[in-house]
C-alpha cells in the first residue's frame, strides 16, 4: 500500500484532515479503531461557535472564527458532491439571562460579531424579559456531516480502514517507520494523530507535554412534530439545539470521569430539571434518547496542531475539547500549511506541540 499520510482516528478532525490533504494531491489512508464517526464527533451538538465566545482566549477565538467562516461554503460543497446534506443552517443563538451583557457587547464589537438585544417573547413562548441574539451562529447535524465527510474522502480516493486499532508507533532514529495495528503493520511517509480523547494515551511517551484527557458530555434528545423554536438557546451552561425535523438536543455535562461512557440518572435529572425551569410545559415530556461522548479535553480548550518536536514525520491534530466541529476546517488548514511550510493565516505558537 503506497500512501503519503496515515491518519489515526476517523472523527471530524481526522476526516477533515484527510479531505484537505487529498484535495492538495496527497495519498491518504485513515485508520480507525471502530467505525468512522461514532465517537465525540457523533455525540456532539454541532453548534458552530464557542458557547460564550468572550469566555475564551484569543487562540480559541482565532481558530473558531476562521472555522466558522469556512463552514457555509464547505457544507454546500459537501452536499453538492456527496448528495448528503449536513444540514448547515445559520439558526442564530439566543442567550437567556443571566449573562454578562456589557462584556458580550464589547467583545462582539471588537470581533465583528453581530449581537442584538431582543425581547425574548418575540422568539419563545415564555415571558422572560430581554435576551441577547447572536444571529450569525450556525449549526450542523453531526451524524450527517460525518457521513458526508466519509463519502467525500472516499470519492477523493482516500482509503478508510475500520476495525484497525493502532497499538504502537515503530520508531527508527527521528522518524516513525510504521504503525502496529490489530490488523497488521502499516507504513507511510508521514503520520497524523487525530485520535481525539485517546491521542495522549495512544502516543504514550511520545505525547511529551500534550495534555489531553476525556471529558464526558451527556446529551438528551427530544422529539417534537415541528421545531418548538428556531434559534439555539443558551442559558448559562445549558443549551438546546433545534433541528429542522423537530428533534431538540439538550446538553450538556462536563465530567472528568476517565473513559467511562455510561449515561447517568443524575445527569438526566439535572438536565431535565434545568430545561423545565425554562419550559414548564415540558413537565411530562421525556427524552427519546440519552447518550454520552468524550470531548478531547485540553488546557484552555487549545488544541495541539503540528509537527512533533523530535519525530520529524509525526503530526498531531488533537485536543479540540468543546469545539472540534467548529474548529475542524481551520485546524486542517493550519496542519496542511505546516506540512507544506506555507504561511499561516494568524499566529500559531499556542497550538504547537512541545
Ligand atoms: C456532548 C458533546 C457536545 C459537543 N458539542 C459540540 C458543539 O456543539 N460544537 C463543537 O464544535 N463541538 C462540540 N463538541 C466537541 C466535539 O465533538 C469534539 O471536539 C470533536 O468531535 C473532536 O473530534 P475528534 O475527531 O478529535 O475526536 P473523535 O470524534 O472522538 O474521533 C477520534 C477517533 O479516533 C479513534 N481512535 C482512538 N484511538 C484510536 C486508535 N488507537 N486507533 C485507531 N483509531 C483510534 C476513535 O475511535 C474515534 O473515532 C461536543 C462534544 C460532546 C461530547
Amino acid at each position: 500500500m503506497q500512501t503519503d499520510f496515515l491518519i489515526v482516528g476517523g472523527g471530524v478532525v481526522g476526516l477533515t484532515s484527510a479531505q484537505v490533504l487529498l484535495q492538495a494531491g496527497y495519498r491518504v489512508t485513515l485508520v480507525e479503531r471502530g467505525t468512522v464517526g461514532r465517537e465525540a464527533s457523533w455525540a456532539g451538538g454541532g453548534i458552530l461557535s464557542p458557547l460564550c465566545p468572550w469566555d475564551y482566549q484569543e487562540a480559541v477565538t482565532r481558530l473558531a472564527q476562521r472555522g466558522m467562516s469556512m463552514f457555509s461554503e464547505a457544507a454546500s460543497t459537501l452536499h453538492a458532491s456527496t448528495g448528503i446534506d449536513p444540514e448547515y443552517q445559520r439558526s442564530g443563538m439566543l442567550l437567556l439571562p443571566p449573562y454578562q451583557a456589557e462584556l458580550a457587547a464589547q467583545w462582539c464589537a471588537q470581533h465583528q460579531l453581530v449581537l442584538q438585544s431582543v425581547n425574548l417573547a418575540d422568539y419563545l413562548p415564555v415571558e422572560m424579559g430581554s435576551g441577547l441574539l447572536l444571529p450569525e451562529v450556525a449549526q450542523v447535524r453531526n451524524p450527517r456531516l460525518l457521513h458526508a465527510l466519509r463519502k467525500r474522502v472516499e470519492m477523493l480516493g482516500g482509503m478508510i480502514l475500520e476495525q484497525h486499532e493502532v497499538q504502537k508507533f515503530e520508531i527508527a532514529g527521528e522518524r516513525v517507520v510504521a504503525l502496529q495495528t490489530t490488523q497488521g503493520k502499516f507504513g507511510a511517509d508521514a503520520y497524523i494523530v487525530a485520535a481525539g480523547a485517546w491521542s495522549k494515551t495512544l502516543l504514550g511517551e511520545h505525547a511529551l507535554n500534550m495534555d489531553i484527557r476525556p471529558i464526558r458530555g451527556q446529551i438528551l434528545l427530544f422529539k417534537f412534530d415541528t421545531p418548538p423554536f428556531q434559534q439555539i438557546l443558551l442559558k448559562e451552561n445549558l443549551y438546546l439545539i433545534p433541528r429542522r425535523d423537530g428533534h431538540v438536543l439538550v446538553g450538556s455535562t462536563l465530567e472528568n470521569v476517565g473513559f467511562d461512557k455510561s449515561t447517568t440518572v443524575e445527569a438526566r435529572d439535572s438536565l431535565l430539571q434545568r430545561v423545565r425551569e425554562i419550559f414548564p410545559g415540558w413537565r411530562d415530556r421525556m427524552p427519546v434518547q440519552h447518550w454520552a461522548g468524550f470531548r478531547p479535553g485540553s488546557p484552555d480548550n487549545i488544541p495541539t496542531i503540528g509537527r512533533h518536536p523530535r519525530l520529524t514525520n509525526l503530526y498531531a491534530n488533537s485536543g479540540h475539547f468543546r469545539y472540534g466541529v467548529t474548529m475542524s476546517l481551520a485546524s486542517a488548514e493550519l496542519l496542511l500549511n505546516e506540512i507544506e511550510g506555507k504561511p499561516q493565516p494568524f499566529p500559531v505558537e499556542e497550538y504547537r506541540w512541545h
